[in-house]
Order: C-alpha cells, then sequence, then structure tokens
C-alpha cells in the first residue's frame, strides 16, 4: 500500500477567512474602490503591513512580481541602470528589471546561509548602479546592516526583497523594515497569502504617492485624465479580506514553522552528507520553508533523492530556484566574476514539506524516508 502523499505545501485557510470575505461581499465592496470604512480589508490590511514592519507607508498590489516592477518605477530606474541582485532567488527580480529597461548584475550568495554577501557585493558596484536587492532566502534575512550602509556609502537603493521574509528580524528589527522600498508576495505559500497578491512598505512620502498614482493608471483629480502612463497593479478587497485573516495568524504561523525546522534539523542531523541552512548572527529567520542540502558524502544526488522520496515514499519536495544568469533570458548578459556558489547550491539543494499544516507524524515520515534511502543505498 503507497503511504498518503505529502505535498511540500499545503495552503492552510484561515479561521476568520470566510468571515471577512463573506462581510466584503454582503457589503458590496469587492474591488480595489471601498468606499466604507467598516469594510475596507484593504487600508486594514495595508496598516497591518506598515505596523509590523514599523514603516510609515504601506500600498497593496496585485502580486509580489508588481511590487518588484513598480518598485523600478517609482526610483527612475531604467534604461543603461544597474542593479546588483541575488543570483539565487525568484526570476521576478531579475524579469521585471530587464521589463523597465534596467540590467541585472547577478551577485553570488553565501554557501551556508544562501544569502547575498555585503563584502562581495562592493565588487560589482559601477557608476551606474542604482540600487542593491536584499532577498530574504527561505525566511533567512540578509545581513541587512551591512548592505544598507554598502548601499548608503555608494549613493544608491536598497530594495528590500521580502516576499519569503515576513515575520523574520534582523538585528532587532523586522523584515521589511530596511529597504527603501521593501515588496511582499501574497502569493498561496508565503506567510501571509490573499492567494496571489502583493505589498510595498516605505517610510517616503513622494515614493508613496507614486506608487498610489502609478498602480493605478495615474488616475488624476479629474476623471480619466493622465498625465503619465501608469499600470493596474491594484489589489482588491475580497482578496484583502482573505490576507486580514491570514496576518491574523502570522505568529502562530512562524511559531509552527519554526517547531517543524527544528524537528527536521534534529532527526537528520546525523545523516552523513547533508547539511541545513545557517543563520545569519543577531538574526532570526521565520523558517518560511525547511531546506535541504544533498552533499558529495550522501550516497545519491539531490535529484536522485527526490525523485525517490516522490515515487517510493509519494513525498513531494521542491529544488532550489536554478540561477538567474543561466537562464536563457540573461545568458547573454556579459558579466565579470560570475557567480559560482549559487549553482553549486542550485544542484544541491531541496525544500521539505514545510508548512503548519503537517503534523510530528508526517515530519518523521519525511526524516525516516531521507535516513532509509541513505542507509539502503551504501
Ligand atoms: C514569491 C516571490 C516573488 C514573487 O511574488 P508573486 O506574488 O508570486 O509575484 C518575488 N520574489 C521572491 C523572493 C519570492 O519568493
Amino acid at each position: 500500500m503507497v503511504a498518503k502523499r505529502i505535498p511540500v505545501y499545503v495552503p492552510q485557510p484561515p479561521a476568520n477567512a470566510e468571515k471577512y470575505v463573506n462581510h466584503a461581499i454582503r457589503e458590496n465592496w469587492i474591488g480595489s474602490s471601498v468606499k466604507d470604512p467598516s469594510v475596507d480589508y484593504l487600508s486594514r490590511l495595508e496598516n497591518k503591513f506598515a505596523d509590523f514592519c514599523g514603516r510609515s507607508y504601506a500600498s497593496a498590489v496585485s502580486s509580489g512580481t508588481t511590487a518588484l516592477r513598480l518598485t523600478w518605477e517609482i526610483l527612475g530606474i531604467g534604461d543603461g541602470d544597474e542593479v546588483v541582485v541575488p543570483d539565487l532567488t525568484m526570476i521576478a527580480v531579475a524579469s521585471t528589471l530587464t521589463q523597465a529597461g534596467g540590467t541585472p548584475v547577478f551577485a553570488d550568495v553565501d554557501e551556508f546561509n544562501y544569502c547575498i554577501d555585503p563584502a562581495q557585493i562592493k565588487n560589482l558596484i559601477t557608476p551606474r548602479t542604482r540600487a542593491i536587492v536584499a532577498a530574504h532566502s527561505y525566511g533567512q534575512p540578509p545581513d541587512l546592516c551591512a548592505l544598507r550602509r554598502v548601499a548608503e556609502d555608494h549613493g544608491i537603493w536598497l530594495v528590500e526583497d521580502a516576499a519569503q521574509g515576513l515575520g523574520a528580524v534582523c538585528a532587532g528589527r523586522p523584515a521589511g523594515g530596511w529597504g527603501h522600498i521593501a515588496c511582499f508576495s501574497l502569493y498561496a505559500n508565503k506567510l501571509v497569502t490573499a492567494g496571489e497578491g502583493g505589498m510595498l512598505v516605505m517610510d517616503d512620502a513622494a515614493l508613496y504617492e507614486q506608487a498610489e498614482l502609478k498602480k493605478n493608471h495615474v488616475f488624476q483629480s479629474r476623471r480619466f485624465e493622465h498625465d503619465e502612463i501608469g499600470f493596474n497593479f491594484r489589489l482588491g478587497n475580497l482578496a484583502a479580506a482573505y490576507a486580514c485573516a491570514s496576518f491574523e495568524e502570522l505568529p502562530q504561523n512562524c511559531h509552527v514553522r519554526k517547531k517543524i525546522t527544528a524537528a527536521y534539523q534534529t532527526r537528520l542531523a546525523e545523516t552523513p552528507g547533508l547539511s541545513f541552512q545557517q543563520r545569519i548572527p543577531d538574526t532570526e529567520t521565520n523558517s518560511w520553508m525547511t531546506t535541504l542540502r544533498v552533499g558529495p558524502e550522501y550516497p545519491i544526488s539531490r535529484d536522485e533523492l527526490a525523485e525517490r522520496l516522490d515515487l517510493e515514499y509519494n513525498i513531494e519536495t521542491r529544488p532550489f530556484f536554478a540561477p538567474i544568469h543561466r537562464q536563457r533570458p540573461f545568458r547573454a548578459l556579459k558579466q565579470r566574476d560570475l557567480p559560482v556558489i549559487s549553482p553549486t547550491l542550485a544542484r544541491q539543494g531541496l525544500y521539505l514539506p514545510s508548512g503548519a499544516a503537517y503534523s510530528e507524524d508526517s515530519i518523521s515520515r519525511v526524516c525516516d524516508a531521507v535516513v532509509e534511502i541513505s542507509q539502503l543505498t551504501h
């Protein structure tokens, strides 16, 4: 008999999701313009993000990707501009920049914490560099103090891609509290979700005003007159209602995920060839996903392990992101000193079933399988 499937991720509907979404439906405020404050989940969600991150402003958008696209637009980054981005992250950071006319410069990640290394970034900065993107990696914040200092020393922007970082902390300050602009995703597997959605947070009033205008076609006070070209990157009130319910469960969600990571690490600590993402001093991960690195001392490769977990044990895993510099649209970019660690991690890394939906039994089953495979193949 085949054991029940353990998917890599299962969304868990928040307790108040139906209540809030139904409220928005009943009161008939479903779009992005909500005139009744008692049912304005969009403003409520924006306030939650701003407060949680200690920022003055938050602006809800349709996805993490559009949050990044809007960021380039409001920072005025485009033709001829370079931005230093992590090589081992989701492609949106580079694709949106390219769409804006800018050029990504790929920074390698640290072998142990999988985040960009501030010391290495300095070598990538040129007179054309306008910004650095600091991405939280599977929940682990990069060294944001150091990155902020590098950005300030060079008079360039620090953009935080905190899509995976909500609830994490660096030097006592929350993820999303560091970048001149920080972007979040509300995608279904993120810590606070609306199924799809995104958020920008910032302190600068002029940038906020630009974000509000440009995400909404630069509508002026005279309806249907536009001084500039904008986008429709708006989020609707139904999605915001769901996300408000999800936000209420963020602390509990982080707590459970940390316990899951601890359980995996304890159980697999003695298995040769396996290693886990390391914490950067003075940071706290939200344990978004528990990652596992399958090194050469493990008897089979990451791909073979993933395949056997899938076919023989009915356990789903996910490989790490592929290095962005090796993806077809970016291969032609000429860059000296291309990243070398990110391709290795991309080949050896996977993430294990993670999320609040898993019982201790599921985690045990995954660990037993990983250990059993390593023993059988000796
Ligand atoms: C999820 C994610 C995004 C994109 O968010 P979407 O809402 O899926 O568009 C961007 N960057 C990182 C690091 C992500 O994890």
